[in-house]
């Protein structure tokens, strides 16, 4: 996973500090707010503020197909430049990932369906339309 973050950044990002880690967390919530789609940590929890270059994604995704989670690790790649959902950052989303509004409404999708119906991605097949 960490092999994997690294390598699209270093296509994209190069000019930006190293990635400390990446790391799936059961812990994070799903801020899906009207600005863009949160996968960022809480930092509620014992009031520390994580470390700078470290990537974190709900362990939700882990069953998502590549192409969504790649989405995912573009979002948060950005945000190590980018702090908030403004447009600078999501043009440095589409750099990385020309799909990147596409996947991100797609990504929408199977929360909102996973709300209601639960994991979609268990014995289904189920192919992202890009
Ligand atoms: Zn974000």
């Amino acid at each position: 996973m960490y092999d994997y973050a690294q390598g699209i950044k270093n296509q994209y990002m190069r000019s930006s500090a190293p990635i400390s880690k990446v790391v799936y967390d059961d812990k994070i919530h799903i801020i899906n707010n009207a600005l863009g789609l949160h996968t960022h940590v809480s930092r509620v929890q014992g009031g520390k503020l994580k470390k700078k270059n470290e990537i974190r994604i709900s362990s939700l995704f882990r069953k998502v197909p590549e192409p969504l989670l790649r989405m995912i690790v573009v979002h948060e790649l950005a945000h190590l430049r980018e702090k908030e959902h403004d447009k600078a950052f999501y043009n440095l989303c589409c750099h990385m990932e020309p799909e990147y509004h596409q996947l991100e409404f797609e990504l929408r999708l199977y929360l909102c369906h996973r709300d209601r119906f639960g994991d979609l991605w268990i014995g289904q097949s189920f192919e992202v339309s890009v």
